[in-house]
């Protein structure tokens, strides 16, 4: 018997014209080193996304797919380039995009930079936390100050309180053995507070990192990232794999060809992947975890009240 949640998302898998979800890599730096994260062996040149090629890219999808979720995260945090990330959010919002989102650690998110962030069009900010404790978010989050990000989220939950609209705000916590006593605290304390709390699975980044989940090979089911999912690295290269964290497999250049001709370029794999003829995926894939990940758990006050 397949495990129930996979078998829920490997219903909804199938083949697409145009990515439901597409990354972007605002810039490649990082102020943390944390432990469930590549970038402090980051090999591939760093570098800041061109404004110009955002442009390229959110042009076509506002004409192809204007609901494709835009996640502004790959490896760095987009905070380190605030006046960039907030330019590319309000050019996505006039296009026509109706998915902008932002995945940071926070601790570039001042006080000072709230009223341009509530008013930029971003949809959903999802904060790296991962830690109730200090001692437990420091450990994770290295060059972390978990009262800094605990102040920088608050004052960004009350102003958005003050203005009585604004973005989702989620708290996220990757479950992993440094935390595992913490979870329900994290949840309660952010719940009382107005926050959305995300929990999900310690990814492996394609078979980079160790991670707690076994699922038995033959219960194996496409890859929901690879079928999904795009990325597109600062410098306009696609990865073929949404976890390859290197570019050690890419597909062509945002910058020389559409976007939808780089997925249908892709179209070869995520069909091994639907047809579930795994053995003839690429190695990366053989050893990589990530499939078994199932989907993130979102909880806030109204699922709360719906139980
Ligand atoms: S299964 Fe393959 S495509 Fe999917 S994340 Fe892993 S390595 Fe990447």
């Amino acid at each position: 018997m397949i495990n129930p949640e996979l078998s829920r998302i490997v219903a909804t898998l199938e083949e697409l014209p145009f990515p439901t979800r597409f990354a972007v890599e605002v810039c490649s730096d990082c102020n943390l080193e944390c432990i469930m994260c590549h970038h402090p062996n980051m090999r591939r040149p760093k570098g800041r996304m061109p404004f110009e090629l955002w442009k390229i890219c959110a042009d076509e999808i506002a004409a192809l797919s204007p609901e494709t979720q835009c996640w502004f995260s790959f490896i760095g945090d987009p905070f380190l380039e605030p006046d960039r990330l907030l330019q590319m959010i309000q050019y996505g919002k006039r296009a026509g995009l109706r998915s902008l989102n932002v995945n940071t650690n926070g601790m570039l998110v001042r006080p000072e930079l709230s009223d341009r962030i509530l008013d930029s069009g971003v949809d959903l900010i999802v904060f790296g936390i991962d830690g109730f404790y200090r001692e437990t978010y420091e450990k994770i989050r290295v060059k972390g100050n978990r009262d800094l990000l605990y102040a920088n989220v608050m004052h960004l939950l009350v102003e958005r309180q003050k203005r009585h609209y604004g973005p989702e705000i989620q708290v996220q916590f990757i479950e992993m053995a440094e935390n595992e006593n913490e979870r329900d605290t994290f949840v309660q304390y952010w719940l009382e507070r107005g926050a959305t709390i995300k929990l999900r699975n310690k990814l492996s980044w394609g078979g980079q990192f160790e991670t707690s989940l076994e699922i038995p090979k033959q219960e194996r089911i496409p890859c929901p990232w690879a079928t999904t999912m795009m990325h597109v690295y600062w410098d306009g290269r696609i990865p073929r794999c949404p976890g390859d964290t290197e570019g050690e497999e890419g597909v062509g250049n945002a910058w020389d060809e559409p976007l939808s001709i780089l997925w249908r370029r892709l179209g070869q794999y995520r069909k091994i992947h639907l047809e579930q003829r795994f053995e003839e995926l690429p190695d990366r894939c053989r050893d990589c975890k990530d499939w078994m990940t199932g989907a993130a758990e979102r909880i806030n006050l109204v699922s709360v009240n719906d139980n």
